[in-house]
């Protein structure tokens, strides 16, 4: 009881509690009327009569100042982390996952507010993503070493959030020993993991069903824009002719070979290193193509990028439609911009296809795989679309 009594306590304006109200699960600063907050952590939030709503993360810095943690009266200790953490770890034992590369602990959607944990086989890469959960760094750690034995943990801290919550950017092992690389499987396919450089916790885990279908539906010559490091190409090379992929990091791209040549689909397999943009735009009008997959970086990062992300959505779809081959080319289009919710990207699509004139039968709309679940009350977690279509 002592510790509750010690918990700082926060009172929301009559704004904010309504908008607490709506079940979103996070509280700006801007809706604090005030509190006795010293450090980050945890706090209790209290409507202006002084009655209980909820427990949350406290982050002094940050605009998110609080992140919901419990709507009950209870004390956050090593305990109810735990309960937690082998909550989010069990739900995953009963899914269809095929790989040994899978989230376990989804943020938010697993009621653990910016933590983020992916497994790769025997190591962990953990994100800590604000200021009132790095309190409790040491607790959720322990947690995961009881409960997983890894071989290793990387904290791969390096996102530009933790600058907002007040905290540095860091990569580095915490934990164990890991190597350099290690080699996941995905499906039938294996690929290269570097947990330190990789993107994100070391890769894209959330496309991995849609990897899995691209792998069904590609079919004669292939494109993938955006490649990474190929593996939606090396997917798409088992039921291809060939798989041409474009993608702008030198880097990445230099790993498109070493995936390809580990699931023996190297021959057919071509990369280019450039710009897409640049590439449409100078890419042969005769270049003709059964099967494009469109996997871009977040181009509405947020309200001020709207109208640029837009343009730059629609521009390639409006260069991959007349590059599909008249009869039952298939788009496989993916977008991660939280900020562009699914009907926008329908819209920007029909536009692209009127501009073209082209029409479009959507075949399947999918997000991330099982392992990424989203929370209903928070529409950012919804922020991966992925649609397979035929032009007709
Ligand atoms: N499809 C991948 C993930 C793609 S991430 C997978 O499933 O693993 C987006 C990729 O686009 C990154 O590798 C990034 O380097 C690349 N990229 C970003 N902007 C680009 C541009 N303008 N032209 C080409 N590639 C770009």
């Amino acid at each position: 009881m002592a510790q509750l009594e010690k918990e700082a306590k926060v009172i929301l304006t009559p704004k904010g509690v309504r908008w607490f109200e709506t079940g979103h699960p996070w509280v700006f600063a801007s809706d604090i009327a005030h509190g006795d907050l010293e450090n980050s952590g945890v706090a209790s939030v209290l409507d202006s009569h002084g009655h209980f709503l909820a427990k949350a993360l406290f982050s002094k810095k940050s605009k998110i100042a609080l992140r919901i943690l419990t709507y009950k009266k209870e004390e956050i200790s090593k305990n109810w982390w735990q309960a937690r953490i082998q909550r989010a770890i069990a739900y995953r034992k009963n899914i269809a996952v095929v790989s040994n590369a899978t989230r376990l602990i989804n943020s938010e959607a697993d009621f653990l507010p910016s933590l983020i944990v992916d497994q790769y086989n025997r190591y962990l890469s953990v994100q800590f993503l604000s200021a009132g959960l790095e309190v409790f760094r040491d607790t959720i750690l322990e947690i995961l070493k009881e409960e997983l034995q890894p071989l290793g943990i990387v904290e791969k801290n390096d996102v530009s959030v933790r600058e907002l919550e007040g905290l540095p950017r860091v990569t580095q092992v915490i934990d164990g020993e890991v190597p350099k690389e290690i080699v996941i499987q995905e499906g039938e396919l294996k690929f290269v993991v570097r947990l330190r450089e990789g993107q994100k916790t070391g890769a894209f885990l959330d496309q991995r069903n849609n990897r899995l279908l691209a792998g069904q539906f590609a079919k004669g010559d292939a494109l993938d824009v955006f490649s990474y490091e190929g593996w939606f190409a090396c997917h798409m090379a088992r039921k291809s002719k060939r798989v041409l992929c474009v993608e702008g990091s030198q880097e990445s791209a230099s790993r498109i070979h070493e995936n390809a040549k580990l699931n023996g689909v190297s021959d057919r397999v071509e990369m280019v290193v450039a710009n897409a943009f640049d590439w449409f735009s100078q890419a042969s009008k005769k270049e003709n193509f059964d099967c494009i997959n469109l996997d871009p970086p977040a181009f509405v990062k947020n309200i001020r990028t709207q109208e640029a992300g837009w343009r730059g959505y629609k521009e390639i779809h409006v260069r991959s439609f007349p590059m599909l081959k008249k009869r039952e080319g298939i788009l496989i289009t993916s977008s991660c911009s939280h900020a562009m919710k699914r009907e926008d990207f329908l819209e920007m699509l029909q536009e692209a296809a009127l501009d073209t004139r082209s029409s479009l039968q959507i075949l399947k709309q999918s997000g991330g795989d099982f392992d990424h679940p989203t929370l209903l009350t928070l529409p950012e977690s919804d922020y991966l679309k992925c649609f397979f279509c035929r032009v007709f």
